[in-house]
């Protein structure tokens, strides 16, 4: 049977436009669907405007410590008009450059939202195309827990675009948005709180990592609210929110931001035409090879729920592309020691495995931390302090996880996720010469281990 693509692709975002230009590029004949943004979340509505805000109100800070060095600068004003205005541009330009990629790679593009009709036919703006196989690259999507008033809050998707920046916020969430965008608001002067129901934010990451934000965060005054959720919104007739919490107080306040987590993008998908599965969580099942339990048609990135990182999606999109279209050089995605960062004020780097994490497995565990002022606030009157911390096995010497919360965090991690995949020892990071004077040295430079633990 002779199809119209080897290849259809749903979804033009980070995985979706991997997989197709590799997939063109190894002689294969595809199609990609793009319902909205080309580029997708990350470059529409997550980690390039994301850091660009951080961006943006990290100035906040380089002018008043600036000082120390000498400076002195007029009274500073923030314009978030020109920020998000200067932002679209930008974005605008990336969308571009991946409408090109695609069309250059020779990808035949789709602009429409796009619906499985059976195991290999796609609809889109009316038309019916056939493939041999068919890959849902979807993503996600924001979700707000269903409470009364819900329809009050923002998520990650309007932020982006708000016409002005709110006076008083309520961050609502404990994982890497609520962070980030507690932090961006913060930064640009908003009275901000975040609100999260756990004990301690950022589940998941290594216990002092997670305290030290805690302090620093702190210290930047950021209401930060654990054991706290909201229960109810209501608009009042001034336009401003009264969101009432679980422990019966009220706070006013003129946005509330959710970042509760995201959902896989099914909608209208057409799934239903097809044997393709959810797994518990709600998220396409697949396989080790991204294979769905229809043969023909498999899943990658976001909405598969694995672990929803753009590096990941495009590793996962190359991976496909690879094993269909160029099987031998076909390389199993690797998702130990996959290298992560907040970009929280200050960031946090991280990659391996957290001190709690280590002791769950089975380690004999030795930590080596350090907590520094770093040198560029030396001059300043800035109390921030940064943390690197790592976790070693006693037994074997090698490193098990590398931490790190302060400036560049993500940069400098990059380089050690590097030498954990390789395997390092402790060893080898004490005979590696530190560059000097950076923060960076401090991970090769750790002598005494942490006592009492
Ligand atoms: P997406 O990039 O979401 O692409 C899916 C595409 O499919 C979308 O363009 C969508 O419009 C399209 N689509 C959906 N349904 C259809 C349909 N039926 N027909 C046609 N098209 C359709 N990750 C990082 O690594 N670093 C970060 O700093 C970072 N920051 C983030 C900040 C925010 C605010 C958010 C929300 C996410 C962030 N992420 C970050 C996560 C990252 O954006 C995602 O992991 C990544 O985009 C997933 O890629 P994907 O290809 O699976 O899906
Ligand atoms: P996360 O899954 O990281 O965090 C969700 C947070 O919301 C958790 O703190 C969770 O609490 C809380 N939560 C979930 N449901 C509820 C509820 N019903 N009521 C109150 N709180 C709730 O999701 P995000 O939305 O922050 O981000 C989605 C993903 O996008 C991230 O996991 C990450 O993979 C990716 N991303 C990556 C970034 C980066 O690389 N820098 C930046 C931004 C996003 P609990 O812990 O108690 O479950």
């Amino acid at each position: 049977m002779t199809y119209d693509f080897d290849l259809f692709v749903i979804g033009a975002g980070s995985g979706g436009v991997r997989a197709a230009r590799f997939a063109a590029g190894f002689g294969a004949k595809v199609a990609v669907a793009e319902s909205r943004y080309l580029g997708g979340t990350c470059v529409n509505v997550g980690c390039v405007p994301k850091k660009l805000l951080v961006y943006g109100s990290h100035f906040a800070d380089d002018f008043e410590q600036a000082e120390g060095f000498g400076w002195t600068a007029g009274k500073a004003q923030f314009d978030w008009e020109k920020l998000i205005s200067n932002k679209n541009r930008e974005i605008e330009r990336l969308n571009g450059i991946y409408r090109k990629l695609l069309i250059n790679s020779g990808v035949t593009l789709l602009e429409g939202h796009a619906r499985l009709t059976d195991a290999h036919h796609v609809e889109i703006n009316g038309q019916r195309f056939s493939a041999e196989r068919i890959l849902i690259a979807t993503g996600g999507w924001p979700q707000i827990p269903d409470i009364p008033g819900r329809e009050h809050a923002i998520t990650s998707n309007e932020a982006f675009f708000l016409e002005q920046l709110p006076k008083r916020v309520l961050v609502v969430g404990g994982g890497y948005i609520a962070v980030e965008f507690a932090g961006i608001f913060n930064g640009l002067g908003a009275d901000t709180s975040l609100l999260y129901r756990g004990d301690l934010f950022l589940r998941g990451f290594d216990k002092s990592v997670r305290t030290h934000l805690v302090q620093e965060l702190t210290k930047r005054g950021l209401q930060l609210e654990f054991n706290t959720d909201i229960v109810q919104i209501d608009k009042q007739s001034d336009g401003s929110l009264l969101a009432t919490l679980n422990d019966g107080r009220q706070l006013e306040t003129d946005s509330i931001f959710y970042a509760t987590g995201r959902r896989p993008m099914l909608d209208n998908l057409g799934l239903e035409n097809t044997r393709v599965e959810l797994n518990e969580k709600g998220y396409i099942d697949v396989n080790d090879n991204f294979e769905t339990r229809e043969p023909s048609i498999l899943a990658l990135g976001d909405v598969i729920g694995r672990v929803q990182l753009t590096p990941v999606a495009t590793a996962e999109g190359m991976a496909v592309a690879r094993r269909l279209f160029k099987p031998e050089e076909y390389r199993p995605v690797d998702y130990r020691h996959i290298p992560t960062a907040v970009f929280s004020q200050p960031n946090i780097g991280t990659v391996g495995l957290t001190e709690e994490q280590a002791l769950e497995n089975g380690h004999n565990v030795t930590v080596f931390e350090s907590r520094f002022k770093p040198m560029k606030l030396t001059l300043t009157d800035s109390s921030e302090q940064t943390l690197m911390k790592l976790v070693v096995d006693a037994v074997t010497d090698r490193v098990l996880g590398a931490h790190m919360v302060g400036p560049d965090a993500g940069d400098i991690i990059q380089g050690l996720a590097i030498a954990l995949k390789a395997g390092a020892t402790k060893r080898l990071f004490d005979e590696t010469i530190g560059v000097h004077p950076t923060s960076a040295e401090e991970f090769v430079t750790l002598r005494t281990p942490v006592l009492g633990r």
